[in-house]
């Protein structure tokens, strides 16, 4: 379980996430929602530790991301995907993949390979593999690089805006790809701004309101007249969303 407690982040004098409060179940599809500013991506930074925490507390599996020992537990467990795919240049598909099965957790490279031709064929790319990532489209390496967090078998996954750079039908092939992730029980924490995919693959959905997490409800009564909807600042959200 991903548990964030009473969680605050300031830069400076700006209060970014203000007394957070979200527990992640396993098998869970949790959606973060809320408008550019609002702290989606500083929450996803501060559970994998790339943030350092100004008050409270996350554990993830009870590993405490503030200390050392428990930052360094909590990664093994989660694996998360970028807006742009940071694949390294100078190596092919199935290097970017097998790397950190390789040299993080000690697996012999056969076995890495094996893996990664799977998890590549899994999200079709399996012609890809000994391709370097400038041959590929967009939508390609955002599939690898959702191949580079599954090869590291996390327990969670975190996605920040994976498909925000990419054009409407590469975004449908990542899309498909979380569908089917979700659908198997993959745990996923999922930034996103496409809100009829979230409403669809999404236990949960959280909104975030200038640093602070106005609702958090099943996906169901979010996107209901009595639920979300009543609302009005989700209603205006919505709104202009869709
Ligand atoms: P978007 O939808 O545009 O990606 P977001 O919800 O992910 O937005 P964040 O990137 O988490 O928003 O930013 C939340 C706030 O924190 C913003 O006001 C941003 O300017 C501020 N912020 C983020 N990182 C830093 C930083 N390193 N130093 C100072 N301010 C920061
Ligand atoms: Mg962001």
């Amino acid at each position: 379980m991903i548990e964030i407690n009473n969680v605050e982040k300031r830069f400076g004098s700006a209060e970014v996430l203000k007394r957070i409060n979200l527990k992640v179940e396993p098998g869970e599809v949790v959606t973060i929602l809320g408008s550019s500013g609002s702290g989606k991506s500083t929450l996803i930074r501060c559970i994998n530790g790339l943030e350092t925490l100004s008050g409270g507390a996350i554990r993830v599996d009870g590993n405490d991301v503030s200390t050392a020992a428990g930052l360094a537990a909590a990664r093994r467990r989660s694996a998360t995907v970028f807006q742009l795919f940071n694949l390294y240049p100078h190596m092919t598909v199935l290097q970017n993949v097998t790397l950190a099965p390789i040299h993080v957790l000690g697996q012999p490279r056969a076995e890495a390979e094996t893996r990664a031709r799977a998890l590549l064929d899994l999200v079709g790319l399996t012609a890809q593999a000994d391709a370097y990532p400038q041959r590929l489209s967009g939508g390609q390496r955002q599939r690898v690089g959702i191949c580079r967090a599954l090869a590291m078998q996390p327990r969670y996954l975190l996605l920040d805006e994976v498909t925000s750079a990419l054009d409407p039908e590469m975004t449908g092939e990542v899309l498909d790809i979380l569908a089917r992730l979700a659908a198997e029980g993959t745990t996923m924490v999922f930034v996103t701004h496409e809100i009829e995919f979230a409403r669809r693959i999404s236990d949960r959905i959280v909104f975030l309101e200038a640093g602070e997490l106005i609702v958090d409800m099943p996906a169901e009564a979010f996107f209901s007249e009595e639920g979300g909807l009543a609302v009005p600042r989700i209603r205006k959200f919505l709104s202009k969303m869709t």
